[in-house]
């Protein structure tokens, strides 16, 4: 019997290639047109894999059936990238304007569908099917929810599903993993006021949509502090203000757009409820109007405790225990979360941080290509940790 590391270690060029070619071709969400094709002409020269292309615009997915019966496994991979333009200076940096792989998802595909190409070769040992998903648009708005609606989860009926993503906020070489929620409920909104514009030096002939937004934006700093229970983690965040086109001159319209956080389903269900008195107040105080929309993003990611149980005796065959973490919650948003709504689910991190490392979503983001291998390994003996006893 081959072992699992030696596997791996054969595809360490091949991996690298994938992520190379992958970081030049940079799409973001609901554009991965070259990605997605890329992706699928991969999963093509894989043996016995399924593949079907086009689901939720761009989502790619691989369907490996050992024709044996038992449970199905989902492995995911997010194909977008951000709209940055990449400042690493790397020979195969980003040939796309304005597009740049800076959240790691090139990585996350090379590791996919290297998984896929490992179990593929060993599905003689473990049983059921792996399902390998390569979805559109992670960071915004979600392909993971379209995806399920178009039936990816259906036949076969997926069990357990999991993902993982490069994480500059654990060592390097570390694999971290916990039960519970991971990951933050997100909602975005916009506000837009609405006053009475004039002449900077007749403020009592206008109504100041500019500084009715100063005093939202300050009113909305007490959201979290004041009317949130401390003991459930939440954040409000106005990330825009647009305002105003002249020193002389007060702004009659105003629009400000922002994001909120929380650990806490019933407090994700009622934001509306809890920002929109807060923003009629102040607009009604100082003679303004508004219109106030908020979306809703993603639930909150919430990992299986006996999922976790299993993936972390894999990571000690992958890592050894001094390199098992368990790494903090984020208020970072995954739509993955969608998934683990209807299957045992676990999210995984893949420490990638170093002294002076770029976080995510920087324009000289970057990693360690070798640890790649470790999220391939993880994922492989993961498949046959879940499948192989069934
Ligand atoms: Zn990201
Ligand atoms: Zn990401």
């Amino acid at each position: 019997m081959t072992d699992i590391k030696a596997l791996v270690a054969r595809e360490t060029d091949r991996l690298s290639t994938i992520r190379q070619a992958l970081h030049q071709i940079p799409e973001t969400g609901f554009a991965e047109k070259k990605t997605a094709r890329f992706v699928a002409e991969q999963l093509y020269g894989i043996p016995d894999i399924q593949v079907t292309t086009g689901i939720a615009k761009t989502g790619v997915l691989g369907l490996l059936k050992t024709g044996r019966p038992g449970k199905t496994l989902l492995i995911r991979a997010d194909m977008d990238a951000l709209p940055i333009s990449e400042e690493t200076g790397l020979a195969f940096s980003s040939t796309h304007d304005n597009a740049m792989h800076a959240c790691g998802h090139d990585g996350n595909m090379a590791m996919v569908l290297t998984t896929a190409r490992i179990l593929s070769t060993i599905k003689d040992r473990f049983s059921g099917n792996v399902t390998f998903m390569f979805q559109p648009a992670e960071e915004w708005p979600g392909g993971a929810k379209p995806m399920i609606e178009a039936g990816i989860l259906q036949d076969p009926p997926v069990d357990f599903a999991v993902a993982c993503h490069l994480w500059p906020g654990l060592p390097s070489g570390t694999l971290g993993v916990k039960s519970g929620v991971l990951m933050a409920a997100t909602t975005v909104f916009e506000i837009e006021i609405i006053g009475r514009g004039g002449h900077g030096a007749m403020p009592h002939q206008c109504v100041d949509a500019l500084d009715t937004a100063a005093q939202v934006v300050n009113a909305l700093q007490r959201v979290v502090s004041r009317k949130l229970n401390p003991l459930t983690p939440s954040v409000v965040t106005v990330g825009s203000l647009h305002a105003g086109s002249a020193p002389n001159t007060i702004p009659g319209k105003a629009v400000l757009t922002g994001t909120t956080r929380t650990y806490d389903k019933s407090v994700w269900h009622n934001f509306h409820n809890i920002l929109e008195p807060v923003v009629k107040g102040v607009c009604d105080a100082m003679g303004a109007s508004y219109k106030f929309t908020l979306t809703p993003g993603y639930p909150p990611l919430e990992n299986d405790p006996d999922m976790v149980d299993i993936m972390k005796k894999t990571m000690l065959k992958v890592v050894g225990q001094d390199r098992v973490m368990k790494p903090e919650s984020t208020m970072g948003g995954e739509d993955m979360a969608f998934v683990f709504e209807k299957t045992k689910g676990c999210y995984f991190f893949i420490g990638s941080g170093y002294d002076g490392c770029a976080p995510l979503h920087n324009a000289t983001f970057d990693f360690d290509e070798t640890l790649l291998q470790l999220g391939v390994e993880t994922q492989v003996r993961f498949a046959l940790d879940l499948l192989s006893d069934q």
